[in-house]
């Protein structure tokens, strides 16, 4: 194996944080500084050659800025940023290549692809309908990962107009042509599912993810911190990583 990759972890007193410690080893990375609110987020970060962020959407800018001046590639997990913080972190681009991805699993990212492959190639033929499995404690519906795979959809040229609807027609009940349907199910302690259903008048196709660890946004993180430690300056996406982009 080659030589570990050392890594900053921002937010590492968090449930992701936890995570990516607990398995840095595993993942061939060395954790050379972790820091969380409270401390100076850019102490320590020298001695390390990829920063690695999921913590708090006020942290990733500052972060960001941290690593453009220190010239540090940076993975960044965390979630929820403001327009002004995604315009400084836009601006550490220019400088330090960035992965920054709503979801690193490498499995969801996999199933993105596959989904825009599928509509492409079978068209408006087939009728989209996308169903998501979370836990009861979800505070949101659809998921962010369900209308991301509604976005893989109206990224083909059929469907570019396609409107997203989680009811059916009123009258009679059926679902109008160039809807995309969403089914939200909440229960129990679901970790998250997702099934694409592309229904044809004579088969149908079932793409699905079911995810029930958190530990795959975190080898997703590692590999993408991997892969960015050798990149040009510029804004990554998992897809990058994964070589999807072809
Ligand atoms: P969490 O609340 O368990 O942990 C967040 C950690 O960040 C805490 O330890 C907190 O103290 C720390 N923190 C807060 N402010 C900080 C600051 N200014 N500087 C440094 N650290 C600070 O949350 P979590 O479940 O670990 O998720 C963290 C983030 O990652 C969230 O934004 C979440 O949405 C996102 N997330 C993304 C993915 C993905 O695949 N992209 C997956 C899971 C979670």
């Amino acid at each position: 194996m080659s030589t570990p990759l050392t890594v900053l972890i921002c937010g590492y007193k968090g449930r992701m944080g936890q995570t990516l410690l607990s398995i840095a080893e595993s993942e061939n990375a060395r954790v050379g500084a972790q820091r969380d609110a409270g401390d100076a987020l850019g102490e320590g970060i020298d001695n390390c050659q990829v920063a690695i962020d999921f913590s708090f959407h006020s942290a990733t800018a500052e972060l960001a800025g941290i690593c453009a001046t220190q010239d540090i590639p940076l993975v960044i997990g965390t979630t929820g940023h403001t327009d002004e913080e995604r315009e400084q972190i836009l601006e550490a681009t220019k400088s330090i290549p960035v992965v920054w991805a709503g979801n690193y699993s490498v499995g969801v990212n996999l199933l993105f692809h596959l989904t825009e492959l599928s509509a492409r190639v079978l068209g408006d033929r087939y009728q989209p309908e996308i169903m998501e499995v979370h836990h009861k404690h979800k505070k949101d519906a659809p998921s962010g990962t369900a209308l991301n795979l509604a976005e893989a959809i109206e990224a083909t040229p059929d469907f570019s107009s396609a409107i997203r609807c989680s009811g059916r027609d009123g009258e009679t009940g059926a679902r109008p042509d160039g809807e995309i349907g969403l089914h939200a199910l909440r229960g129990g302690e679901v970790v998250g599912e997702h099934t694409v259903f592309l229904f044809g008048d004579h088969d149908r196709i079932e793409l699905t993810h079911r995810a029930s660890d958190r530990r795959i946004f975190a080898t997703g993180a590692y590999r993408a911190a991997h892969w960015v430690a050798s990149q040009k300056p510029g804004l990554y996406s998992m897809r990058d990583v994964l070589g999807l982009t072809q």
